[in-house]
C-alpha cells in the first residue's frame, strides 16, 4: 500500500478558490493521511483598503461560502479566519500539529515576502512549506530565450508556448477522487476544535460587517460568484468563442469572456479554459484561436513580473524614466470621474466606476489618454484601475499599463498615440456604449455622438443640449496635446542617449 510521508497537512486556498482541478490541493491529498482546508481574510489586504465597500472582497466572501460548501459535498470542510495570514497559518499549523502546509504559487513581490515569512516560521516547527504551480499554464523558468532568458517580447514567448504545450499542461488535477482525505468538522477531534478556535478559525465565515467591509452593488448586477458563476459564464462564453475574434474589440457586443474576476481568484481553472481553447482551435475555431492567445498574454505578463519585480516601481525600459509628467491634479480627477469631454473615455471611465469592470478595448484607449493626452504618470492610472478593477491583477495590469504608456516590453511605440474621436468612431460606430454610460449626450446623431464639441452649435440648440453646460468641453485638444507628448518623450529619450 502506498505509504503517504505526511499524517496531517494543511491546504492554505488564495487566488485559487476552487475545490475541483486545484494542483496544491491535490498534491496534499495525495501526500497526506488527512488534509485540513483553510481559507485567512487577510488583514493585511482588507485593512489598507481605502474604500470599505469593495466588490471584490464580496467577490471573495461569496466565493468562500461557495468553496465551503464544495468542500462540504466532498467529505471536507472550510477553516476560516479574519486574521494577518502570514501569522495565523503558521499559528493553525502549529495548533494542528500538521506536518505540511500545502498551497499554490503566487507571483506578487508582496505575496512572495508573505510567503517566505511563512515558509520561515514554518521551518521553525519543522513543518514543510509545499508549494505549487496552479495559477497559469507556464512559470517561472519553464519557458526561457535559446540564451537562458527571460522573454521580453510576446510573439517568440507565445511560440515557445505553443510549442512546450503538451496534453499534461491542460490536465485537469483529479480532486474527487481522493477527497475522503479531507477532513471535516465532525471528523476532527475536539482538541483540534479546540486549537482551530483558539488561534482564530472557524467553520463558520465572519461577515463582511464584521471585517469591516460594507456590501456593493455586487448582487444588483447579478454578478455571477464562485465556481459555480465562473462556469456559468464560461458555458455563455462558449456558445460565441467562434465569434470572439470579431465581436471583442466592440464594447457594446458581448463578445469577451468576461471570465478575468473568476481567472483572477481561481474560481475557473486556467487549465479548464486552455483545454476548451486549444480543442476548439484544434477543430478550425479563430475565435478559439484568438482568446488562447489572450490566456498567453496573461502567462506572458506573470512570467515578465516573476522574472522582473521592479515593474512595479519603475518602467520596464528604464529610458522613459525620465519623462516629465505634467502630473495635473485636476485633469487627473476629471479622468477618474468621466469628465474629459470625450464621450469614449468618460463612458469607460464610467463603466470602471460603476461596475468594476472595462472592456480591453476601452482600458488601451483610457489608458493611452491619460498618458499621452494629459501627460500624466501610467502608475497614476495604474493606482486607479488596481484600486478599481474587479479583475486587478498586478502583473496584467501593469503590463497594460506599460503598453499603453510604451514604457513596457513589447509595447506599442511612444509616437503611436490613440485618437480618442477615431477609436470612437470605428469600435462604438452607432454610439450605443456611450448612451448607455453618458447619457447625457444620448439625444446627439450617431455621428455627432463621438465629438459633442463639434457639433454645430445651431443643431446642439435644437435638441435643448449645450456643451460645456450639459457635457463638459474637451479638457485638451487631442491634436496639441499629442504634439506635446512627442517632444516630451523625444526629449527624455535624447537625454537618456546623451547620458
Ligand atoms: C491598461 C490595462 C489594464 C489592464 N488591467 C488588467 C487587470 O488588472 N487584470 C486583468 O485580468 N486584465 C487586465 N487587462 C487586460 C484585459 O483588458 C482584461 O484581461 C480583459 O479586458 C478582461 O475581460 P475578459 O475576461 O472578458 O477578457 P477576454 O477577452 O475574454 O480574455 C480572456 C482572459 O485573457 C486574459 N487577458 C486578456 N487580455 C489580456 C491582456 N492584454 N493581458 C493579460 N491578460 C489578458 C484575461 O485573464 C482575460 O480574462 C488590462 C489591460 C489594459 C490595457
Amino acid at each position: 500500500m502506498l505509504t503517504r510521508p505526511f499524517a496531517r497537512s494543511l491546504f492554505w486556498f488564495r487566488r485559487d478558490l476552487r475545490a475541483f482541478d486545484n494542483a496544491a490541493l491535490h498534491a496534499a491529498l495525495l501526500q497526506s493521511e488527512r488534509v485540513f482546508c483553510v481559507f485567512v481574510f487577510d488583514r493585511q489586504i482588507l485593512d489598507a483598503l481605502e474604500d470599505r465597500a469593495d466588490r471584490r472582497v464580496e467577490f471573495i466572501w461569496e466565493s468562500v461560502l461557495e468553496l465551503r460548501s464544495a468542500l462540504r459535498a466532498l467529505g471536507g470542510d472550510l477553516w476560516i479566519a479574519h486574521a494577518v495570514a502570514s501569522e495565523a497559518i503558521p499559528a493553525i499549523a502549529c495548533a494542528l500539529s500538521v506536518d505540511a502546509v500545502f498551497t499554490n504559487h503566487d507571483y506578487e513581490p508582496q505575496a512572495k515576502a508573505r510567503d517566505e515569512r511563512v515558509c520561515e516560521a514554518l521551518a521553525r516547527q519543522q513543518i514543510e512549506f509545499k508549494t505549487h504551480k496552479d495559477h497559469v499554464i507556464f512559470e517561472k523558468d519553464e519557458l526561457l530565450t535559446q540564451g537562458g532568458k527571460f522573454f521580453s517580447v510576446f510573439t517568440p514567448y507565445k511560440n515557445a508556448w505553443l510549442k512546450r504545450l503538451e496534453a499534461f499542461y491542460l490536465k485537469a488535477y483529479p480532486v474527487a477522487k481522493h477527497a475522503k482525505r479531507l477532513a471535516d468538522a465532525t471528523q476532527a477531534s475536539a482538541d483540534i476544535r479546540v486549537s482551530s478556535s483558539s488561534v482564530g478559525f472557524s467553520t463558520d465565515i465572519p461577515s463582511l460587517d464584521a471585517m469591516g467591509v460594507t456590501r456593493t452593488n455586487l448582487r444588483e448586477m447579478n454578478f455571477p460568484t464562485g465556481a459555480s458563476g465562473g462556469e456559468a459564464l464560461l458555458g455563455d462564453f462558449l456558445k460565441r468563442i467562434d465569434r470572439y475574434d470579431e465581436a471583442r474589440n466592440f464594447p457594446a457586443l458581448k463578445g469577451p469572456s468576461y471570465l478575468s474576476t473568476h481567472l483572477r481568484f481561481g474560481t475557473v481553472s486556467i487549465r479548464g479554459l486552455a483545454r476548451e481553447a486549444w480543442t476548439r482551435w484544434q477543430e478550425g475555431s479563430r475565435g478559439a484561436e484568438v482568446w488562447l492567445s489572450e490566456l498567453i498574454w496573461r502567462d506572458f505578463y506573470a512570467h515578465i513580473l516573476h522574472h522582473n519585480p521592479r515593474v512595479v516601481e519603475r518602467s520596464f525600459k528604464p529610458e522613459y524614466d525620465g519623462i516629465a509628467w505634467s502630473n495635473d491634479e485636476a485633469l487627473f480627477a476629471a479622468w477618474r470621474e468621466g469628465r474629459t469631454g470625450y464621450p469614449i473615455v468618460d463612458a469607460a471611465m464610467r463603466q470602471l466606476n460603476q461596475t468594476g469592470y472595462m472592456h480591453n478595448r476601452l482600458r488601451m484607449v483610457a489608458a493611452s489618454f491619460l498618458v499621452k493626452d494629459l501627460l500624466i504618470d501610467w502608475r497614476w492610472g495604474e493606482a486607479y484601475f488596481a484600486a478599481k478593477l474587479n479583475d486587478f491583477d498586478l502583473s496584467a495590469n501593469n503590463g497594460g499599463w506599460q503598453w499603453a504608456a510604451s514604457t513596457g516590453c513589447d509595447a506599442q511605440p511612444y509616437f503611436r498615440i490613440f485618437n480618442p474621436l477615431s477609436q470612437s468612431e470605428k469600435f462604438d460606430a452607432d454610439g450605443v456604449f456611450i448612451r448607455k454610460y453618458v447619457p447625457e449626450v444620448a439625444m446627439l446623431s450617431n455621428k455627432d455622438i463621438h465629438a459633442p464639441w463639434l457639433t454645430s452649435p445651431v443643431e446642439l440648440r435644437a435638441r435643448g443640449f449645450a456643451v460645456g453646460r450639459d457635457y463638459p468641453l474637451p479638457i485638451v485638444d487631442h491634436a496639441r496635446a499629442r504634439e506635446a507628448t512627442l517632444a516630451e518623450f523625444k526629449r527624455a529619450l535624447n537625454q537618456k542617449t546623451k547620458a
